[in-house]
């Protein structure tokens, strides 16, 4: 097995409840990086964890266009030209993501030329296909599809050497959960509530997750994304990531 880092930058719901950073994972393994959502806060705590970061991601990947997991994407874009950036980087995602992007760009910076210093490349990943995102064996992707309101959302299997993560970006509970999670060594939940019965149309319970834990069948669970209800609950024990949690497999 290679060596995989696995930064939770960023661990927090669209609020920032509790003073948490929105979401934002990095995977890093033999020189090559893949960041998971970006929302706001990211660029601010790249800049913090290490600035080198931004001429180094290879890939940022989204679970789905909400704010909170994809709108700093605009900012770290122009950090990237302004600070002298050459390398190309790879955004993916559902398949609208190269329209989402310039849609969100023009939007906080419009008249910005469209050619910066760097090439944008865009990838659309659609469920079940499984995609060598860089093309050079480091990171295998099979999109599996959510269910978080009228929004389109893709969690994602990530292979990397012999490890599977999974990590479900926004849902509620699902049939597709256990599929996702299906064998993996972590699986990374969103956990915007505590008790079932305050799940609406668009986010997990604890409970419903803790119920449902065998057919899940991962080695570890880690809840992110955690609401008021569930950081009430759940603030003390290990299964809750907390902001700059690294793990090192
Ligand atoms: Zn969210
Ligand atoms: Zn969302």
């Amino acid at each position: 097995m290679g060596n995989l880092k696995i930064k939770f930058l960023g661990t927090g719901d669209a609020l920032n409840t509790g003073g948490r950073a929105n979401q934002a994972i990095l995977f890093q393994s033999n020189g090559k990086n893949l960041l998971v959502d970006c929302g706001p806060t990211t660029l601010y705590l790249l800049q913090q964890y290490n600035p080198a970061l931004i001429f180094e991601i290879n890939a940022a990947l989204f679970t789905h266009f909400h704010g909170d997991h994809f709108i700093g994407i605009v900012a770290l874009d122009l950090a990237m030209d302004r600070l002298g950036r050459t390398k190309p980087i790879l955004y993916a995602g559902p398949e609208n993501v190269e329209d989402q992007f310039y849609k969100a760009y023009n939007l906080c910076y419009p008249g910005l030329k469209r050619n910066v210093h760097f090439v944008r490349e865009f990838q659309k990943h659609s469920p079940y296909q499984t995609k060598d995102i860089l093309q050079d064996g480091h990171f295998q992707i099979t999109p599996i599809p959510m269910v978080h309101g009228s929004m389109v959302c893709l969690g994602y299997r990530i292979q990397i050497h012999d490890y599977k993560i999974a990590i479900s970006g926004d849902t509620v509970w699902n049939d597709q959960l256990p599929a996702l999670c299906n064998g993996t060594d972590i699986a990374i939940l969103e956990c915007k509530c505590y008790y079932a019965q305050s799940v609406k149309d668009h986010h997990l319970s604890y409970e419903q997750i803790e119920q449902n834990l065998p057919q899940l069948n991962t080695k570890r669970l880690i809840l992110v994304h955690p609401g008021q209800e569930a950081l009430e609950h759940l603030a003390s024990k290990d299964v809750l990531a907390k902001d700059g949690l690294e793990l090192q497999l």
